[in-house]
């Protein structure tokens, strides 16, 4: 018995051993292939990374040779322009602003010349002035009208954001090109010594007397006898303003003459008040006389007296004589109707 208890001890022995001594093999294997922990467990998260970065990024050799080497360039260039993304104050996708001045052709004269009209401004409230629809006999209304368009063409900044300027320097090409013997632009030089016959349109038309508003087709200008054509829009200068001016609907048209020294409202046939309300705004600043009508002699269709027909407030500007332009008197007067609109009410 007691050998075998002995024996049997000694082989429970031998079985412990050699169970420890595997072990001992199997750890020393594991360690030997790097899958054992070697330092504690707090370390190994910044270990490992610094391992395996090499092996997972940096391969430039095997990239195509197509590939740009800054995708933060190439991306922008493959997406069409119209989706870029760009912030709204940036011109891509907004619409270009108006420039300052444009300028159109709205009709011809009875001899062929163009009816020009220069733009300002691009806002709802359009404002229109008018000069030498009396020709080369008003010569220095149609210099007033070059000498404006220069003005706001250089200071854009004084057209009200919510205003359209427009200005129509030469209602009647022809009659200032028998006075002056131009087109366009021209120079005091240039005016005849006798600029009376100028005052009319090539068919002989007083073009303020042709208007549908008391027309008559024998007029009169002061003690003489005129032609007011035969029919009212007869002259293709005034059917070209008169289709010019409906569609705009303006809060004022100022028409430019010269020499009766006042600012004059329109009537047809009773005083149109709003444009009473003009002649004023402009007559005070401008610094010249304010009248409810014209008295001196009858003047039947006259343009301004249709448009008050039309509810569009319209007043005659007469200057002091027939050379100067009163410039500073009627800057004056033209700033104080852009800014001062919203007064009139019709
Ligand atoms: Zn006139």
């Amino acid at each position: 018995m007691r050998h075998k208890e002995l024996g049997m001890r000694n082989g429970a022995g031998r079985r412990v051993w050699g169970r420890l001594l595997l072990l001992a093999f199997m750890g020393l294997a594991l360690w030997g292939c790097g899958l054992l922990p070697t330092e504690p467990a707090s370390v190994l998260p910044t270990k490992a990374p610094t391992a395996v970065l090499p092996t997972i990024v940096i391969e430039p050799s095997s990239l195509p040779p197509s590939t740009p080497t800054t995708p933060a360039t190439a991306v922008p260039a493959t997406i069409p322009p119209t989706f870029t993304a760009v912030p709204s104050a940036t011109p891509i996708l907004t619409s270009p602003p108006p420039p300052p001045v444009s300028m159109q052709t709205f009709g011809e004269s009875v001899e062929g010349r163009s009816l020009q009209a220069y733009q300002f401004g691009n806002g709802p409230d359009q404002i229109v002035f008018v000069g030498g629809i009396h020709g080369g006999y008003e010569w220095n209304t149609i210099l007033l009208a070059y000498r404006a368009i220069d003005y706001f063409t250089a200071n854009p900044d004084k057209i009200p954001s919510s205003v359209t300027l427009h200005i129509i320097p030469s209602l009647n090409p022809d009659g200032q090109f028998l006075a002056t013997a131009r087109d366009g632009r021209f120079s005091p030089l240039d005016v005849a010594a006798n600029s009376f016959p100028g005052r009319f349109n090539a068919n002989n038309v007083d073009l303020n007397r042709n208007w549908d508003c008391n027309w008559q087709e024998t007029a009169v200008w002061r003690d003489q006898t005129i032609s007011g054509g035969p029919f009212p829009f007869s002259e293709p200068e005034n059917v070209a303003l008169r289709d010019f001016l409906l569609p705009l609907n303006p809060i004022a048209v100022v028409f430019w003459h010269s020499a009766a020294n006042g600012v004059f409202a329109a009537s047809c046939p009773d005083l149109y008040w709003p444009s009473y309300t003009l002649a004023s705004i402009y007559g005070v600043a401008a610094e010249y006389p304010v009248y409810e009508s014209f008295d001196s002699y009858q003047v039947t269709g006259d343009a301004g007296d249709w448009l008050a027909l039309q509810n569009i407030p319209a007043i005659s500007v007469e200057l002091v004589t027939h050379e100067s332009m009163d410039w500073i008197q009627n800057l004056g007067g033209m700033l104080a109707v852009l800014n001062q609109y919203n007064f009139i009410e019709r």
